[in-house]
């Protein structure tokens, strides 16, 4: 109780002060600021002399005598310079704030710990802001040689909350609550993983008694907060496993069996094997499916979904798919019904821009259930369209639909029908485990045999006319190439600029009639754009020139060369997906990222990745790291349904893999958490994830 005490009453706080803390950290409780963590910590042994403090030198104590304080007063600003000294130099410490305060802690030849981040100001070794104390200073209660550093906004230290202040605040606040903290996991844990008690935790983390004792407290927190994720993930699955009855597809009918005679020209990938075997699993289980199906661009989802779609048909039910895109949607519908000639299987497409009549046509035929594949857009979740008996959903490119669509879908028949949802867009495991927890998932990690990898470079500007000559070399052996510029919301004026002009420079190097161009945007209306796929897609013209629209999915074998411009301006994932568009043929294919010759750190390692690798699950994995778990594309939508305080999930995988393990093994064993040694579990899992979204609802 005492934990949820409000932070104004904590020593050394007070109602100003917490509003500040409230809005900048969200801290309105004891329990939140125990819970604040610091990002690192220094070593308070360690006293640089002032002529060893370098510029390049992270946060550093020293100790020094204030030799005298300059006010100084422009124009422009006001500071105070105050000058602190040891045997070995001089430095200057600078306030722009507060001066009077400072003026009024700070006396010449008095003796202070001076804490801070070393600058350099017009070549002076400076200090903004120290933090101080008198060497007679230290009172708290509770004390550490490894002290903790804690992220501090300017707006917090302006207030003179910096990290000494935190220091404090913990030590009052450990003093006083240290034998209230009640443990927060079962005590059979606790003693089988070796960890140490939540209190013994709490204190080492804000003040570590031994570099050992930190990395205990660290495991035990990043072990406990990642442990009751996933905890709640498999429980809400397993709910939801029993709760929701799905169809059974027992029957291996005439459409599957004579498509895998006579259509399937080549043999299924042992990948393509494992996840349809998994897939009929499911389906035979009597509990609804909702499977994730990961699988890098080309490594052949589509025919997976196709094949377990025709074992839906065959127990008499009706299927859909729904891609993100017209021209994805009707590249499916071509796709299809080519794998599905001479088999007895109803497909139509709905989209945007299906005519009146025509979805009349479709409306009555799939009430009385004449349609066995649906293939469209958007339009599919329209309540308008009405199924007659809807076993199975496939949903293509799935982080391109929010959640509510989704599970609009689930919706469209009594019994919730079973659902696949595609990802080309490899998410890495870590990812997957926390974002999808309580899905099942199946990855292709294979690719069809004889594809060969796509060879990439990195050019700037200068290797234009070399670019160009390669391009004709190529159109000349009959390839055909993409040239993909960014399309950016925010400034879409620019960028239909951009591909205006570069449409212009294209021409110019490949006039007409030797060469034919054709151009793809999303401001064109669909017919439009569809004409100009087509165009494309049949070979009648050699380029083509585009926006990202092109992304997701479009399938063109004889096109070998994918030329990305600006693509600093594009995200891993997002190159990836444009480079996947070649490759698709026998022929070697290439892809050159066009740059600027000025890239950011960022920017060059993305580019550089792109050039060694082919592999979507390490570039995924890679993103991971250098983008920070919540801003992975394709996931920004559904964001991190989770607040981690401790736990990396680029760095954690390993202990993630450890505690959903355990977690599912105490699921299996203790289905409701009733066993008396998990009340504890019980108890805290109410609590804390009650408020939860039923993520097991939505996909
Ligand atoms: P994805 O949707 O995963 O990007 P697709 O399903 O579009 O991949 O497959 C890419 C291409 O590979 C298609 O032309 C498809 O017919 C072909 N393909 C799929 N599976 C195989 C296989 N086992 N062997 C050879 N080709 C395959
Ligand atoms: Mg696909």
């Amino acid at each position: 109780m005492i934990l949820e005490t409000e932070i104004k009453f904590l020593a050394g706080i007070g109602p100003k002060r917490a509003e500040i803390l409230k809005k900048e950290l969200d801290i309105s409780t004891f329990k939140d600021m125990l819970y604040t963590f610091p990002y690192r910590y220094i070593d308070r042994t360690k006293f640089y002399k002032v002529n060893e403090i370098t510029e390049d030198l992270p946060y550093i104590q020293f100790k020094g005598k204030i030799t005298r304080i300059e006010n100084i007063e422009t124009s422009r600003n006001k500071r105070l310079i105050a000058y602190a000294a040891d045997d070995s130099g001089e430095i200057q410490l600078v306030f722009f704030k507060g001066i009077k305060w400072v003026k009024s802690k700070l006396h010449t030849n008095a003796e202070y710990v001076f804490f801070g981040k070393p600058n350099v100001f017009k070549g002076q070794i400076n200090i903004i802001h120290p933090e101080t104390e008198t060497i007679s200073d230290e009172n708290n209660q509770i004390n550490s040689n490894i002290q903790a550093v804690y992220s501090c906004t300017e707006r917090l230290k302006d207030n003179f909350i910096g990290t000494k202040a935190f220091n404090r605040f913990q030590s009052s606040l450990l003093t006083l609550v240290y034998d209230k903290i009640d443990e927060t996991l079962p005590e059979y844990i606790i003693s089988q993983y070796k960890l140490i008690s939540l209190k013994n935790a709490l204190l080492n983390i804000h003040f570590p008694q031994s570099p050992e004792l930190l990395e205990k407290a660290r495991f035990r927190l990043k072990f406990e907060e990642l442990f009751y994720i996933q905890l709640s993930l498999l429980s809400q699955r397993l709910n939801r496993m029993q709760k929701n009855s799905g169809f059974i597809f027992s029957k291996i009918g005439d459409n599957f069996n004579s498509f895998y005679k006579n259509n399937l020209s080549f043999e299924l990938t042992n990948a393509q094997k494992r996840v349809i075997k998994e897939i009929r699993k499911d389906f035979a289980t009597g509990k609804q499916m909702n499977r994730l199906l990961q699988g890098d661009v080309g490594s052949g989802k589509t025919l997976v979904a196709l094949i377990c779609m025709l074992i839906a048909i065959d127990n008499g039910f009706q299927t859909c798919i729904m891609a993100p895109t017209e021209i994805l949607a009707n590249q499916h519908y071509q796709t299809i019904n080519d794998f599905l000639k001479g088999i007895d299987v109803n497909v139509k497409l709905l989209t945007g821009s299906t005519k009146k009549s025509e979805r009349k046509i479709i409306d009555t035929d799939l009430t009385s259930g004449k349609i066995n594949i649906l293939i469209g857009t958007h339009a599919l979740i329209e309540n308008t369209v009405q199924f007659s008996n809807l076993g199975f959903v496939v949903i293509d490119e799935q982080h391109r639909f929010g959640v509510e669509q989704r599970a609009k879908l689930r919706l469209k028949n009594t019994v919730s029908p079973h659902v696949l949802v595609m990802t080309a867009t490899p998410i890495p495991r870590t990812l997957a485990m926390t974002l999808y927890g309580d899905l099942d998932i199946s990855t292709i990690d294979e690719l069809p045999p004889g594809r060969k990898n796509v060879k990439t470079v990195h050019l700037f500007e200068t290797k234009r006319l070399q670019l160009f000559g390669f391009m004709r070399k190529q159109i000349k052996a009959g390839r055909q190439v993409y040239v993909v510029y960014p399309l950016i919301k925010e400034s879409e004026k620019m960028d239909y600029k951009n591909l205006e002009d570069g449409y212009f420079t294209i021409t110019q190097a490949f006039p007409p009639p030797e060469y034919v161009t054709c151009v793809v945007h999303g401001k064109m209306k669909a017919d439009e754009k569809d004409f100009a796929m087509n165009y494309f897609a049949s070979g009648k013209a050699n380029i083509l020139v585009a926006t990202s629209v092109i992304e997701v999915g479009v399938n063109i074998p004889n096109a070998s060369v994918m030329v990305i411009e600006s693509a600093e301006r594009f995200g891993l994932s997002q190159l990836h997906q444009l480079r996947g568009r070649v490759g698709r043929g026998a022929e070697q294919s290439y892809c050159f990222l066009m740059s600027d010759v000025k890239l950011t750190n960022e920017a060059r390692k993305r580019m550089q990745l792109m050039v060694k690798t082919n592999n979507g699950f390490e570039i995924a994995e890679e993103d991971l790291r250098l983008r920070g778990p919540g801003d992975i594309e394709g996931t920004q939508q559904s964001g991190l349904p989770f607040n981690l305080k401790i736990s990396n999930l680029a760095k954690d995988g390993k202990l993630l893999e450890y505690v959903r393990n355990i977690a599912f093994n105490i699921l299996n064993e203790d289905n409701s958490l009733e066993l008396n040694k998990n009340s504890l579990l019980r108890k805290i899992m109410e609590k804390n994830f009650k408020k939860q979204i039923d993520y097991s609802a939505i996909s």
